[in-house]
């Protein structure tokens, strides 16, 4: 597996992606999706110039943040369990999964316990899978205005995930709901936040996620191979 050979490969089709949709390639952010990894691997991709990883699990990331340097942006994809949010700290950039109130309640509390701000972005389920996070279309109205009462949370964007079984045809329109969402969303203020990232596109869409207006892409298995 050789770490630097994927990078340099998802960087140049990141770069291609952006120019055949007419956009800046440095308008999108790659996270290099860890989860899994072995410290020693991460660190051959940071070898490799990649600073910005995220991660699925809490404790797994609180391990690999001591080991790996201070440098290295940190960011949080996937499922967070209230219960978790007390192992946060600043060292985490952004979460991605911000799906339930509970969850904006409790960090809340531990942003105020803290003395710092979360960053977030709301989770939405696009392909309105049973199966799956994220807040409904039709809920972010709701949600994003009470983001105002919770004053150690910020929101910055919106993350979806696509179906695992859907055509090519379905994740596009999936990506595209979620740009026309934050298009929309962007019409009103609400305080607290900042309706700018789209956090969409992983191995097997990223290029896709461009085309629609992605910020920042999730790519595991191309970088890291198989898991
Ligand atoms: C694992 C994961 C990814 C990366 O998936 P790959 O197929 O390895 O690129 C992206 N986003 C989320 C939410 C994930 O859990």
């Amino acid at each position: 597996m050789d770490i630097e050979q994927n990078l340099g490969q998802v960087r140049s089709r990141i770069g291609q992606a952006a120019l055949a949709a007419g956009r800046s390639p440095d308008e999108i952010k790659l996270l290099a999706v860890s989860k899994t990894m072995p410290s020693s691997v991460i660190a051959e991709a940071w070898q490799a110039g990649q600073r910005v990883f995220a991660e699925n699990r809490v404790q797994e990331w609180q391990e690999k943040v001591s080991l790996l340097p201070p440098d290295c942006e940190w960011h949080l994809i996937g499922r967070l369990q209230t219960n978790k949010v007390k192992y946060l700290d600043g060292r985490v950039t952004l979460i991605h999964s911000l799906d339930r109130f509970s969850l904006l309640a409790e960090l809340e509390k531990q942003g105020f316990k803290q003395g710092q701000t979360f960053s977030t972005l709301l989770q939405v389920n696009t392909a309105r899978d049973q199966a799956k996070a994220g807040l409904l279309k039709e809920e972010t109205e709701d949600f994003l205005t009470a983001v105002k009462d919770y004053p150690h949370v910020r929101v910055l964007g919106l993350m979806t995930i696509g179906a695992l079984e859907a055509s090519t045809a379905e994740t596009q329109g999936f990506f595209r709901e979620l740009r026309l969402l934050r298009d929309s969303l962007q019409q009103r203020v609400y305080p607290g936040v900042e309706m700018r990232e789209l956090s969409m596109g992983m191995s097997q869409d990223f290029e896709l996620a461009i085309a629609e207006g992605a910020t920042m892409v999730r790519v595991g298995r191309q970088i890291f191979g198989a898991r």
